[in-house]
């Protein structure tokens, strides 16, 4: 049964009403629900569902780690609100994370630092820190919600014995329009393969196009595949519009199957072909050197654009940046970026045969 305090069902309200941390007096944050599944609360924005019977998957869907990207937190809200009804009945542990609430009230990215920067020890916070005598002077919110949703991922992870499926997507939305609507970014896996069943469940996700990282990151996505060994996606889906004026039917094929995925309904996948994706990998990133940085195309350029040989791209004090190869196709440009962050991608068309399984 649902707590006095939760009986709208409406998590991801008390989350925004509660945006840094839950009040210190609510109770309970543990609850059962008539058809049998455990609800906890571990922070705010966190909650995680075990059913009464579940599967081999340990799923995290992760949405709002950039505060203005909405579509993914009206679709995670959405998937909440129907479990805490009895509306879907999991099949499955589900972990939902709503990353930064502070900055989705604000209708911004992030208020200081962007989020998807500070995964894997990025944000600064050994392990022996108790992150909550840590003072916005020292170290922002950010930062710190960072070391938090390491802490949940590995909790949930780590709860149930070892050898089950874990799987990881952060859902995002493009500053920017795209030349592919949707596309996923799959993080770099040291020489592992990459996994056809997940290239086909994210095409059933109508995602066929993928950046294959070829390095290390900073994002939730590696630190999910490289700390936990999850199959993690950076899923962007569409462009970011103010909350609740998103066309949601745009992301109908995403929420469909994600619900699907949770609650052990079917989803019809085709086996992986190659040919039916269009895969990227990086070819080199830009990162800004000076203030003086500036970009050469305009503002309202896709992703996934392609230029002619030569064409200036970026300037940075005296360094040009141009085109280098035929095919090569821009991604995530933004001048807007603190110095030595990456200001845009360079890509490239790969073949991965042979590297799947
Ligand atoms: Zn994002």
């Amino acid at each position: 049964m649902l707590p006095a305090w939760l009986s709208s069902a409406d998590f991801l309200a008390f989350t925004l009403a509660n945006p840094e941390q839950l009040p210190s007096d609510l109770q309970p944050l543990t609850f059962q629900l008539k058809n049998g599944t455990d609800c906890q609360i571990w922070d705010t924005g966190i909650i995680c569902f075990t059913p009464q019977t579940y599967g081999n998957n340990d799923i995290v869907l992760s949405c709002g780690v950039h505060g203005n990207e909405t579509a993914p937190i009206e679709i995670c809200a959405a998937l909440v609100q129907d479990i805490l009804l009895e509306r879907l009945q999991l099949s499955e542990r589900v972990l939902f994370l709503f990353g930064n609430p502070p900055a989705i009230n604000a209708g911004k990215r992030e208020l200081i630092d962007n989020m998807n920067r500070f995964f894997s020890g990025a944000h600064g916070i050994s392990n022996d820190r108790d992150i909550d005598a840590i003072t916005d002077v020292e170290i922002s919110f950010e930062k710190r919600r960072c070391a938090r949703l390491e802490q949940y991922v590995s909790r949930f992870y780590q709860a149930v014995p070892a050898g089950r499926e874990r799987c990881l997507y952060d859902l995002h939305t493009a500053i920017r329009g795209s030349q592919f609507e949707k596309f996923a970014v799959y993080p770099f896996l040291h020489g592992k393969p990459w996994s056809e069943a997940q290239f086909s469940l994210l095409a059933a996700c109508d995602i066929p196009c993928f950046l294959l990282m070829q390095t290390p990151a900073t994002t939730f996505s590696y630190y999910a595949a490289q700390t936990h060994g999850a199959h993690a996606f950076t899923l962007e889906l569409g462009k970011a519009r103010p909350l609740g004026e998103n066309d949601m039917s745009r992301f109908a094929k995403v929420a469909d199957t994600l619900r699907a995925l949770i609650s052990g309904a079917d989803i019809t996948t085709k086996p992986f072909v190659e040919t039916d994706f269009q895969l990227f990998e990086v070819y080199r990133a830009i990162n800004k050197q000076t203030e003086a940085f500036e970009l050469c195309f305009a503002t309202s350029i896709e992703n996934f654009t392609q230029l002619p040989l030569g064409t200036l791209l970026a300037k940075d004090a005296d360094i040009e940046y141009r085109v280098e190869q035929p095919g090569e196709a821009i991604i995530f440009p933004n001048a807007n970026v603190a110095l030595g962050q990456r200001a845009m991608l360079m890509v490239k068309p790969v073949s991965i045969i042979g590297q799947t399984a």
